[in-house]
């Protein structure tokens, strides 16, 4: 009971489809077309319908919709393919193309054309647009409407053998031109091209419209539920249409059968592939990875996990309503998922030296320290520790401020795991920056526990000077001014957020980040969650991408 009142919509529909003895088993399909690479919107699509195939014990097909050979690119399909691995759904041992059915879709609209059903057309373009009528005014027939098969199979062939020139004619779907729905007017499905195909070169120059590829497609490959967003919705019947007519099924009730639902939209980030590629194409993030975008590439390389991602997902839900969803929310099931996995260590990111006066000159000690103390399964660690170390800028007030608990002259704090430190004096440059802090420590606190019961109310990490990595930090904010909005209202450009990007470049992480590698995470202590970049890290330099800092504004319900 409880497990039907959680049901979706999408759901409840195949669970009514499988009584009804609709579909013995359920296909579902994801259909990107390779002209851009995958981001956070089809992450929704990729993990709805592969959790539906799942789910009812039925198969999911990755799809490429390479029917307009236009703007498609062989780059795309392998990143595509490895981007829905990543997120974990399982499309079986291969992927499929859609111009593999390039003969079935000529077959049909053969077939229609003997049915009466389809005819050439000589209209221009425009002509076929006036003749179209509006939404209050019904269209006009096309003089050709009325073209004899026998005619129609022949200009149809001459078509496909190159015998007219690009756009002089264009097989069109006789259906109703005073339908109230513009799509059911005569769509055209058929056009002339000359274009090289990534998959079938120049086998072809007609090709087919996606109105009439699409519902082929999901019935050449036995799809049940054929799942989109909702900009498709004024389309379903000439889906039926065309599914029917060409002998896939009976009625609109069978399968195959389109279902819509609503687009996942963020907020201050840029969906849409068109947005994505405008970004990298003015260079104002370095490529479709960029840690700043919400590709599936781009937050690969930020550190969110597949699991996270799907956790999200299955949050939002699916709806038939167009809303945005909180960044923050997506910010929490990362940190969520990151919380206990992740190692954490100390990490400096805007250093001050801490001189430790009493502590023997030369000498290194270790330090034993939790490698997570939220999760003792993961164990602990060796950390060196000696005179000198790196503190947080922060961590050290001149002035005090009320109830400020850090370093300020005269204060005890506790060094993380080592000992606890009182401050005796500072240092500063010139122009009154403080340099260096100096301290003392007491040797009975070590491990950071308190020798006599006294207490200390700042606890501080800290990272040993001779032994410290230095690394490169990348702080990330949201590519959109939040302020502002995504778009500019009167000019229509995207408002950039300056600070999308901080780069630190000398940042001091102690020395047990070394035997990690590339695309690992940690959480830098009281600071967030960090991951080791895979494309700019190398022998020399280690780089690190923030992942989330460790404050949230979400609430989950
Ligand atoms: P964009 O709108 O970013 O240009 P698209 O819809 O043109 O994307 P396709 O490759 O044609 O990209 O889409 C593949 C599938 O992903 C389609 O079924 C589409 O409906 C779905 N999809 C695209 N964007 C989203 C989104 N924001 N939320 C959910 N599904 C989406
Ligand atoms: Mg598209």
């Amino acid at each position: 009971m409880e497990e039907m009142i959680s049901k979706n919509f999408i759901e409840q529909i195949i669970d009514k489809d499988i009584a009804e003895g609709k579909c013995p088993k359920v296909v579902t399909r994801f259909p990107p077309e390779p002209n851009g690479y995958l981001h956070i919107g089809h992450a929704k699509s990729i993990i709805l319908n592969s959790g539906l195939a799942k789910k009812y014990g039925g198969t999911f097909n990755l799809r490429f919709d390479d029917t307009n050979p236009t703007k498609e690119k062989t780059e795309f399909v392998q990143s595509i393919v490895e981007d829905v691995k990543w997120l974990g759904a399982d499309f079986g041992d291969e992927y499929l193309y859609a111009s593999d059915y390039f003969d079935q879709m000529y077959e049909c609209a053969i077939k229609l054309i003997k049915k009466g059903k389809a005819y050439v057309c000589d209209l221009t373009p425009e002509e076929i647009r006036e003749y179209r009528g509006t939404l209050t005014e019904p269209g006009k027939n096309s003089p050709y409407r009325d073209r004899s098969v026998e005619e129609n199979l022949a200009l149809f062939e001459a078509m496909k053998n190159g015998e007219f020139p690009d756009g002089s004619k264009v097989l069109r779907a006789k259906i109703d031109m005073s339908a109230g729905n513009i799509n059911m007017r005569d769509p055209i499905i058929y056009r002339i091209a000359r274009m090289t195909h990534h998959n079938t070169g120049d086998k072809w120059c007609i090709y087919p419209m996606y109105d009439f590829a699409h519902p082929i497609e999901d019935a050449v490959e036995g799809v049940t539920h054929s799942i989109c967003t909702l900009e498709f919705e004024d389309h379903r019947p000439l889906y039926d249409w065309v599914a029917i007519e060409c002998g896939f099924k009976n009625s609109p009730d069978e399968a195959p059968k389109q279902i819509e639902f609503a687009k996942l939209y963020l907020t201050n980030v840029v969906t849409g592939k068109r947005y994505i590629k405008k970004l990298v194409e003015d260079g104002i993030v370095d490529g479709w990875d960029d840690p700043r975008l919400v590709s599936i590439a781009a937050l690969k390389r930020r550190g969110f996990t597949p699991r996270a991602i799907r956790t999200f997902m299955e949050q939002v839900g699916v709806s038939k309503s167009q809303s945005s969803v909180d960044y923050a929310m997506l910010e929490y099931f990362i940190r969520d998922d990151l919380k206990l996995d992740c190692p954490r260590v100390a990490a400096i990111l805007d250093p001050i030296k801490l001189v430790i006066t009493n502590y023997p000159e030369g000498e290194t000690e270790m330090v034993t320290v939790p490698n997570n103390q939220e999760n003792p399964e993961l164990g602990s660690r060796e950390v060196p520790f000696s005179r000198e170390v790196w503190i947080e800028r922060e961590d050290f007030k001149i002035e005090k401020p009320r109830k400020y608990r850090r370093f300020y002259v005269g204060n005890e704090v506790r060094l993380m795991n080592a000992y606890f430190v009182t401050c005796t004096g500072y240092e500063t440059d010139e122009d009154g920056n403080v340099t260096t802090i100096y301290g003392t420590y007491d040797p009975a606190s070590k491990g950071g526990n308190s020798p006599d019961g006294r207490k200390v109310r700042g606890t501080i990490h800290w990272v040993n000077c001779e032994t410290a990595t230095e690394a490169e930090v990348r702080l990330y904010e949201n590519i959109v001014d939040e302020e502002k909005g995504v778009y500019n209202e009167e000019t229509g450009e995207m408002n950039i957020n300056p600070n999308s990007i901080q780069v630190i470049e000398k940042a001091y992480i102690e020395p047990t980040v070394t035997s990690y590698k590339p695309g690992d995470s940690f959480q830098f202590l009281r600071t967030g969650f960090f991951v080791i970049d895979t494309k700019d890290t190398t022998e020399d330099k280690m780089v690190f991408n923030r992942i989330v800092s460790l404050k949230s504004s979400y609430k989950p319900q």
